[in-house]
């Protein structure tokens, strides 16, 4: 192991590594040289592919450093000022900090930062929202939405009576008159929006409309989007949903997490008891600190111009992708993610094909099923694509051009070995010239 980490580290990005990361490195080298090796072969990785996995993207190395410091050595259950645990005073002021920044961040009264992910998140928000048994109305994954929303194997669909609603299957958009009589029909407790594979806008304020006809909460699940609503890019879950739960590592780009809001003071103490001790232990301090790192950072003005990049370069991935011959659901996107189907380019072509092809090639994606997708999840008809990593890596429209043509001949080679080789090889090269930032 030891002489394969040494040739990873030779390799040209090595020099390429922050000290902090190369002094890692140096450390589990003679400490674990098994682990070091592969860390220095994830770094080699992430630094010479490409990653359109629109979930998604590249932290700066002080939001990764901070996951990795001093905070993760301690217990602080509770809440800042009101601990189970002594010598707890820089984790106060850590999670305050990270309080305060994410209300400036998303303009509102409350935040708990202590969700270790975002399906951790949603497990509060319902529990804070509704009884066991209660009537919840989401769209269903295989349309787009989450698993936390319903599906029958977690505990939302263990739990909860959910209620689908679906999208229309002409413009394979949300359908809000049909979503309205689903919730006259049903009168759910809970609406929920917000998804995982949706290229479209969110109308929050229809969906507010809607639930407040029934009587029902109205939770905005914005884990792909929290970077474009933070920065006016998507229009903002407030002041329409009274709970918004989200990610930090999609466009938010911070570290691993989940992150709850509101505006509405007595759900905010029942959704701080239903994250602790309702549905964890004690808070990952050193993810807190890192996600405080992380919304400074999306406070700074550059981070607006990122999140307008990554949806100006999704449109011209999209375009790109439809001038040869792909279909895009819906026709194209207006936020940082599209659904591809592949069937228009070639009708045997599937999304696990392209998958392990394109991986071959350093073409990072996912397969995805597109509406109405007549074949199994584990094949599927279609790819979701996004922008938030490569435009991280500081790649704008002319090189979506470039990205699309990669894809394009790898997916018409058939996995073609030596198109692949040669692929990999442009793409190595191309990423040494937007190496990943600091
Ligand atoms: C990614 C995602 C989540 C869950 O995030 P994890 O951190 O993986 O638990 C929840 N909701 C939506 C809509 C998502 O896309």
């Amino acid at each position: 192991m030891s002489s394969t980490l040494s040739s990873t580290l030779a390799a040209p990005h090595a020099t390429a590594l922050d000290p902090l990361s190369r002094g890692l490195l140096d450390l589990l080298g003679s400490s674990d040289p098994e682990v070091a090796s592969i860390l220095a072969h994830e770094a080699e990785r992430q630094a010479t592919t490409l990653e359109l996995i629109a979930s998604e993207n590249h932290v700066s190395t002080a939001v990764m450093h901070a996951v990795g410091s001093w905070m993760t050595n301690k217990y602080a259950e509770g809440y800042p000022g009101k601990r189970y645990y002594g010598g707890c005073e820089f984790h106060d002021a850590v999670e305050d900090l990270a309080r305060e920044r994410a209300k400036q961040l998303f303009k509102c009264g409350f935040a708990n930062v202590q969700p270790h992910c975002g399906a951790n998140a949603n497990i509060a928000a319902f529990m804070a929202l509704l009884e066991p048994g209660d009537c919840v109305l989401s769209l269903p994954i295989k349309s787009g939405g989450h698993l936390s929303h319903g599906l029958k194997v977690n505990f939302s669909g263990t739990f909860f009576k959910i209620v689908d609603y679906d999208l229309d299957p002409q413009s394979e958009r949300l359908d809000y008159d049909r979503i309205e009589a689903l919730a006259v029909e049903h009168r759910p407790k809970l609406v929920i929006c917000g998804y995982s594979a949706y290229p479209r806008t969110i109308d929050f304020a229809r969906f507010r409309a809607i639930a407040d006809r029934v009587g029902a909460a109205l939770m905005a699940d914005i884990a792909h989007i929290a970077g474009l609503c933070a920065t006016g890019t998507h229009p903002s879950p407030f002041p329409h949903a009274h709970v918004v739960t989200t990610t930090t590592h999609k466009t938010l780009r911070g570290p691993r997490g989940g992150l709850i809001l509101t505006d509405d003071a007595e759900l905010a103490k029942k959704l701080d008891r239903k994250v602790f001790p309702g549905s964890q232990g004690g808070p990952l301090m050193h993810v807190i600190a890192a996600k405080a790192v992380a919304f400074g950072e999306a406070l700074r003005p550059e981070f607006t111009t990122y999140c307008r990049q990554v949806v100006a370069n999704a449109r011209a991935l999209a375009a790109s992708l439809a001038s040869r011959g792909y279909r895009l659901c819906t026709g194209g996107t207006d936020n940082h993610l599209m659904l591809v189907d592949l069937r228009a380019r070639a009708a045997d072509l599937t999304g696990a094909d392209a998958e392990k092809w394109l991986e071959v090639a350093g073409i990072i994606v996912n397969k995805n099923g597109i509406p109405n997708d007549p074949r199994p999840p584990m094949v599927t008809s279609g790819l979701r694509l996004g922008t938030p990593a490569l435009t991280t890596r500081g790649l704008k429209e002319r090189e979506m051009e470039r990205v699309a043509e990669w894809l394009d001949r790898v997916m018409i080679s058939k996995g073609e070995a030596a198109v692949g080789a040669a692929v990999r090889r442009e793409i190595r090269e191309f990423c040494g010239r937007f190496p990943l930032p600091h």
